[in-house]
């Protein structure tokens, strides 16, 4: 066997049974919350065998120790956890939505002190990380898409004492391994495009060290926010695409930031260069970017990202969403479909919401 295998190995292989007659190709779903003493598993929060093959795969692909939870925010609160009371967690200005929520309100009751600072101003990030306890940082930033300069802020927090926790779900480890350029910690929402199909919720924390991961492990335990059987035996099955839908949806996205930067009804089209994520900033403002999300048909005016199915959203339609993010905004998660009848759609839609003004 060629060492170490390529990620387009790893995404299908990863989390298999071991050979042998009979033996089943894929993990079987076993859903049982108890099993017999004395062997491996005894309580299905803790630890089970089709969670066990899900695991193996994000830690391959992660390059670390993986631990699933029932949602991506369940991954992040364990994360925050694990900070001490009253520790000081530096986080992006434009991270998140939930993230971002949560950590304001763990600031306003006193649990942590919070510093925000701009993902993309790496000696600001740097400087915030004197005494803190956490960096976290989103590289791609949701739904901004800036690009933090990942080497020299972990470098800076790790002089500084702090531990880093990179949200690596808009790249997704076919692009990116934040554990590789030293992070402690890596986050994703397993919903989006690890399982890749738009049809389940689940969230993994993936740690460097066995140590932090068995006390994320036991975040999960204490949190009761363990992910069921069934969602994980659908995300490993997602996995096993993960490398063609990427460089697929990725091609699509390219095709189409290309074309929309030329495009009379947008001012602006942010795209970090890489992944499948981009956001257009739309000239005649949030009336118009309404109207295109209303106008579509083969992409779906929908939240959430990551998946085979074309989705667009204008993003400050959530009340909770960042006052820094546009009005007229609108989020493209770019999908697997023909990329001709993606920019038809989108393009149609866009002429036929501007013409309307
Ligand atoms: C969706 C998302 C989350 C939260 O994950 P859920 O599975 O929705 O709980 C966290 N970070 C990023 C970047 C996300 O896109």
């Amino acid at each position: 066997m060629r060492e170490p295998l390529s990620v387009e190995t790893i995404v299908v292989t990863a989390g298999r049974p071991p050979a042998g007659p009979d033996q089943p190709l894929n993990p079987p779903i076993v859903p049982a919350s108890s099993f017999h003493a004395g062997g491996a598993y005894e309580y299905a929060r803790e630890a089970a065998p089709t969670t066990d093959a899900l695991e193996a795969a994000l830690g391959a692909l992660e390059h670390g120790t993986a631990v699933a939870f029932a949602s991506g925010m369940a991954a992040a609160n364990a994360a925050m956890d694990l900070v001490p009371a009253g520790g000081v967690i530096v986080a992006p200005s434009s991270a998140y939505t939930g993230v971002a929520v949560r950590l304001r309100e763990l600031a306003a009751l006193g649990r942590i002190d919070l510093r925000i600072v701009d993902a993309d101003d790496t000696p600001a990030v740097i400087e915030a990380c004197a005494g803190a306890a956490l960096l976290w940082l989103e590289s791609p930033t949701n739904p901004l898409l800036e690009v933090a300069d990942l080497p020299a802020c972990i470098s800076g927090a790790h002089d500084a004492g702090a531990r880093v926790l990179v949200d690596n779900t808009f790249a997704t480890p076919i692009l990116q391994n934040p554990l590789d350029l030293g992070a402690d910690l890596v986050l994703h929402s397993v919903t989006k495009a690890l399982s890749g199909h738009s049809d389940l919720m689940m969230g993994a924390l993936v740690a460097a060290e066995a140590e932090l991961a068995e006390q994320v492990r036991t975040r999960r335990v204490l949190l009761g926010a363990a992910p069921s059987a069934f969602d994980c035996y659908l995300a490993l099955r997602g996995i096993r695409t993960l490398a063609i839908r990427i460089e697929r949806a990725q091609d699509n996205a390219r095709v189409l930031v290309e074309r929309l930067a030329a495009h009379p009804a947008i001012d602006r089209v942010r795209y970090p260069g890489f992944g499948t994520i981009t956001a257009i900033e739309v000239a005649g403002g949030p009336d118009v970017a309404d109207g295109t999300c209303s106008r579509v048909e083969v992409w779906a005016h929908a939240t959430s990202l990551g998946g085979v199915d074309s989705l667009l959203e204008r993003r400050r339609r959530w009340p909770l969403e960042s006052a820094v993010v546009p009005e007229g905004l609108i989020r493209l998660s770019v999908g697997i479909e023909n990329v001709e009848d993606l920019w038809h759609d989108l393009d149609a839609a866009l002429r036929g919401a501007a013409g309307s003004a």
